[in-house]
């Protein structure tokens, strides 16, 4: 039977401050919040058998006079510095984290390295578009830049497109084509989100229809197609019914949480027992940690997470639960 994974996570958005003002965005705030080291404490400690610590945030918060004073307050030079010691938090807690910060720098990515089990960007889409006009951030090259960064430094890194806002089907194409032209050069794209818009009540782009399930199904059939085999393709499964998805080639489901979901919290995630439910015995869901088996096979891991990695992961990289 083929096998479809999840992990088990705790989103902790460590701030809603962001440079970009993406024109669906629901998440960021313009009076920005920063979580304390003993808020981000609190989190975890309520994340009952999750191994990943999920961090996403804005992009370049710092920018915010008010971030840059919180920061200073909690003696911490820079915001990344912060990052990676919340990272490193969440390691002496039993988490594994994984990193969404936006754009960063080959520096910035050296830092954070050794305190995450992968990292992720979405590239969104390949091509310059309307809801991206005041999103600095969101420059396809820019981002391009940062992924290829990211392989290489050999980072374990997730990436994926944001289906339905403003792009044509072609820009679908084009945007899987430069992620896959990424993993054949650097071998570290472990998976690809296919994730469709949803309209947020307030933002500029409330009033745009999200995209039709037979557009999400037509683009996972498409990624399936010209993605290398060892790129899985992830669907979110409060947002899709993943059925046909899986059927035409989606392999993962993303990270499920107890808790809400931040970005789209209107969308509560299914239990373990409803998703099983809906793979009709057709799949078998198992547990996998923030790296993909391959990676931790080809021991792509510091060794500030090493021990934690072998303690969380069965013979094949899966997760396991004897050992902790
Ligand atoms: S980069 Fe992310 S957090 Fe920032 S405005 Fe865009 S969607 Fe929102």
């Amino acid at each position: 039977m083929e096998v479809v994974t999840y992990s088990k996570n705790i989103f902790i958005p460590i701030t809603n401050a962001c440079r970009n003002r993406c024109a669906y965005c629901g998440f960021r705030s313009s009076n920005p919040e920063l979580l304390s080291p003993e808020e981000v404490r609190e989190l975890l400690v309520r994340a009952k058998n999750a191994s990943e610590a999920l961090f996403t945030f804005g992009e370049k918060p710092d920018i915010y006079p008010e971030i840059a004073e919180k920061l200073k307050q909690l003696g911490y030079k820079d915001f990344i510095s912060y990052v990676a010691e919340m990272n490193r938090i969440a390691i002496s807690m039993g988490f594994l984290p994984h990193t969404n910060a936006g754009i960063l720098s080959r520096e910035e990515i050296k830092k954070l390295k050794p305190f995450n089990a992968s990292m992720g960007l979405m590239l969104e889409q390949a091509v310059e578009l309307e809801c991206h006009t005041s999103s600095p951030g969101k420059k396809p090259e820019k981002r391009i830049k940062m992924i290829k960064e990211a392989g290489k430094l050999s980072v374990p890194f997730t990436t994926g497109i944001l289906v339905g806002i403003g792009e044509t089907e072609e820009d679908r194409i084009y945007s899987l084509e430069v992620i896959n032209e990424l993993y054949e050069n650097y071998g570290h794209i472990q998976e690809v989100i296919i994730q469709n818009f949803q309209p947020k009540k307030g933002t500029e782009m409330m009033n745009t229809p999200p995209p039709e399930p037979q557009e999400i199904l037509k683009t996972v059939k498409a990624g399936r197609q010209l993605l290398n085999n060892e790129v899985t393709i992830q669907i979110p499964p409060n947002l899709l019914d993943i059925y046909p998805l899986l059927k035409a080639g989606a392999r993962d489901l993303g990270g499920i949480s107890d808790f809400i979901d931040f970005i789209n919290p209107e969308h509560p995630f299914p239990s373990e027992n409803e998703i099983k439910k809906q793979l009709r015995g057709e799949f078998h869901l198992k547990e996998r940690l923030p790296i993909y088996p391959q990676y931790i096979k080809k021991k792509w891991f510091s060794i500030e997470i090493s021990e934690l990695v072998v303690s969380l992961s069965d013979p094949e990289g899966f997760r396991c639960y004897n050992s902790i």
